[in-house]
């Protein structure tokens, strides 16, 4: 007979916890690794491409660009040929279609002159929303109904505070675009992403390529949202060089592809890419006399959410309040437009710099404009207006068609400023539309007081002008030059959840 020896139960818990500690100490240290390269492209001559396939040594690829149009076309391999597949002449039975958070067309263009990403078209110009951040850009190219802020922590009209925050963050609750990407990161990753910006992104790449070869969905749709901190944290040159991490994984998904997949690659908005302080917000407030608070108790209360850095800010006052608190906001230091509705319907009222000052106004349908300055000029447009009637493409009265403005001032340092602003005036865009929003000047940010003490800001979007407001949009079928979020997804690369 043998006797059994007990082990005491609290010695049994401590080296149960040794070891879990140990497990999650050496998962972190491995977490957000690079992922490895499974092909490499060298020029042979202008149009031919040499293609070394990394994950299998020896086996080497020719790519030719067969119109000269900078794209690679056809591609020779030892298991036969495939070409680019077109939506118009030869659709692909797959999509992938990326939204990487934040990446600015100037970025992008770049890295397509320098030679990356030439699977795909020259990158177009996204023009975003205003104000230019993620929660209402993507709602917009998806065509999801709106969310209930702006951000993730919101004024809650109704019930008269503000809501939201962290927790909307981590849960992803109430953010109605959400389930409609296939993948998207863990609401924790998007806590960690802004903090340890290189291995989230990293892991990031790994995530997306390991649940792109998982899938089988005719139309997989991902949000890589960790796109963002490398340029709200990073120098340009180092972020940049980051997403060539991203050409490779979506490389190596389109060449397993074999020509059967469509890709369409594209991001919610820019960055302004300039290292951005705190607007002194509170001590104007205070000046003139106003109370920054939670909730609309009294006459000169008012609501300013601080959730993200941001190059933007929406206000929530007492009616009566609006017209003067507007005034205020246009003094402040790093303001440079603050808008909000006319008292008649269709009209919003544009408060500049040095006392700049115009109304805008359209029609129901929102298809003609006029535009009617009272002092200076403060989005820029009577130069384009003078250009437009020249043209013989205003009328009598001064009205001129959205398309024409859209065409003239897409890629102006306020692009397509008047259908944006319009947008923001609606009711439509959010649930709590703000009673005032203002944009920024670039260098200058608006946002939640501590994480501005523990982070560095290379640069920030949410305002008005070009380098925050173009996003790109690229893929394996060509697209207009420069293109709204709205009209980004053909009606069957709409996803349906
Ligand atoms: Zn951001």
């Amino acid at each position: 007979m043998t006797t059994v020896r007990r082990i005491p139960l609290r010695r049994a818990v401590r080296w149960l916890l040794l070891v879990v500690a140990l497990a999650l100490a050496v998962r972190f240290l491995y977490w957000g690794q690079p992922q490895p390269r499974a092909f490499t492209l060298v020029p042979v001559q202008p149009g031919q491409w040499r293609i070394t396939h990394d994950g299998n040594p020896g086996e080497v690829w020719q790519a030719f660009d067969v119109d000269d149009d900078g794209v690679l076309d056809r591609f020779v391999t030892p298991d036969g040929e495939w070409t680019r597949p077109s939506r118009r002449h030869r659709p692909p039975r797959r999509w992938l279609v990326v939204c990487i958070d934040a990446v600015p067309f100037g970025v992008m263009e770049e890295l397509w002159q320098r030679g990356h990403f030439r699977e795909f078209h020259r990158p177009s110009a996204l023009v975003s929303t205003f104000p230019s951040d993620s929660e209402l850009a993507i709602a917009a190219a998806l065509h999801a109904p709106p969310g209930p802020g702006y951000e993730h922590q919101y004024f809650d009209r109704a019930a008269n505070r503000l809501r939201g925050g962290v927790f909307v963050t981590l849960s992803g609750r109430s953010i109605p675009y959400l389930p409609r990407f296939d993948y998207v990161a863990p609401g924790w990753h998007k806590s960690v992403q802004y903090v340890l910006v290189r291995r989230a992104w990293h892991a990031e790449m790994g995530r997306l390529r390991q649940r792109f070869r998982e899938t089988q969905k005719p139309v997989f749709h991902a949000h890589v949202s960790s796109g963002d901190p490398l340029f709200h944290r990073l120098p340009r040159a180092e972020a940049q060089s980051l997403l060539i991490e991203f050409e490779h994984v979506i490389r190596e998904a389109y060449y397993a592809g074999r020509g059967e997949l469509g890709v369409l690659l594209w991001s919610d908005h820019g960055n302004s890419l300039v290292r951005s302080r705190s607007v002194p917000l509170d001590a104007l407030l205070h000046a003139r006399g106003w109370r920054r608070s939670d909730a609309l108790r009294a006459p000169r209360d008012v609501v300013i959410p601080a959730y993200g850095l941001v190059g933007f800010f929406v206000a929530y006052c007492a009616p009566e309040a609006v017209a003067e608190l507007a005034a205020d906001l246009s003094r402040l230091e790093g303001a440079e437009l603050v808008l909000y509705r006319g008292p008649e319907p269709n009209v919003a009222v544009l408060l500049g710099t040095g006392g700049r000052r115009a109304r805008l106004r359209w029609n129901d349908a929102g298809t003609h404009y006029r535009y009617e300055p009272e002092q200076g000029d403060p989005i820029e447009l009577e130069p384009v207006l003078a250009a437009l009637a020249a043209a013989g493409r205003l009328d009598a009265e001064g009205w001129v068609a959205d398309a024409d403005l859209f065409a003239a001032t897409a890629r102006a340092r306020l692009p397509d400023a008047v259908a944006r602003i319009r947008t923001w005036a609606g009711t439509t865009q959010v649930e709590n539309p703000s009673d005032i929003v203002v944009s920024l000047k670039p260098g200058y940010y608006q946002g939640r007081g501590w994480f501005d003490r523990l982070v560095t800001m290379e640069g920030t979007h949410g305002a008005l002008e070009r380098d925050s407001s173009l996003g790109f949009a690229m893929g394996t079928d060509p697209l207009p030059e420069t293109l709204r979020l709205r009209d980004l997804l053909p009606a069957e690369l709409q996803p349906r959840n």
